[in-house]
């Protein structure tokens, strides 16, 4: 990739390494806060495009090329999977990834867990939007114990904790048993 469109995320996130390469023991820290994309997140939680992604950690030379370690800040936004309510969550997630050089590469291996450090730079945003996919929850609840959606009609239980259907058609019976066996955070159920 080459320099992309001014003021984009992919262009900030990337971070010059020329003085720390080939330089075992060299290190600094930098910071970065760029505009999400509205990509970052899970299916679940995303963080709104445009809001701030707060990066900041240390870059160090090591032998095998340079190592970047460090914390992405970001409010993420969805609904609860239960209730539909909206949820919000506050995360910190952690970026953590060797850049081998290529030379140190083993015998030209495709190892698949190597990322290769090409050029003099390093592109942050893959490992941004890695940290936070795996940070974001991807069943979020309002809170833990919420009562969710009646089965049979849809009403809200926390709106009517007495709600209950006193005809309980057979066919009915037979789809709330499908959803329950579906469930995998039913209370008190166990494998
Ligand atoms: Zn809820
Ligand atoms: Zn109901």
């Amino acid at each position: 990739m080459t320099t992309a469109s001014t003021g984009s995320a992919a262009s900030d996130l990337r971070l010059e390494v020329v003085d720390l390469i080939s330089r075992p023991g060299a290190h600094r820290s930098f910071e970065r806060t760029v505009p999400a994309t509205g990509e970052e997140g899970s299916l679940a939680m995303r963080v709104p495009a445009g809001d701030p992604l707060e990066i900041s950690g240390q870059l160090e030379s090591v032998v095998e090329g340079i190592y970047v370690s460090g914390t992405v800040l970001a409010h993420l936004e969805g609904e609860c999977s239960r209730c539909l309510d909206p949820v919000e969550d506050d995360v910190e997630a952690r970026i953590d990834e060797l850049f081998t050089y290529p030379e140190k590469m083993p015998g030209g291996a495709q190892d698949e867990d190597l990322v290769v450090l090409e050029g003099d730079s390093i592109d942050l945003a893959p490992l941004v939007h890695d940290a936070l996919a795996v940070s974001a929850e991807d069943r979020p609840l309002c809170r833990p114990d919420c009562p969710g959606l009646c089965a049979q009609c849809g009403a809200r239980l926390e709106d009517d904790p007495d709600h209950h259907h006193d005809v309980i058609d057979p066919r009915f019976a037979a789809l709330q048993g499908l959803f329950e066996d579906e469930g995998t955070d039913r209370p008190g159920g166990e494998a």
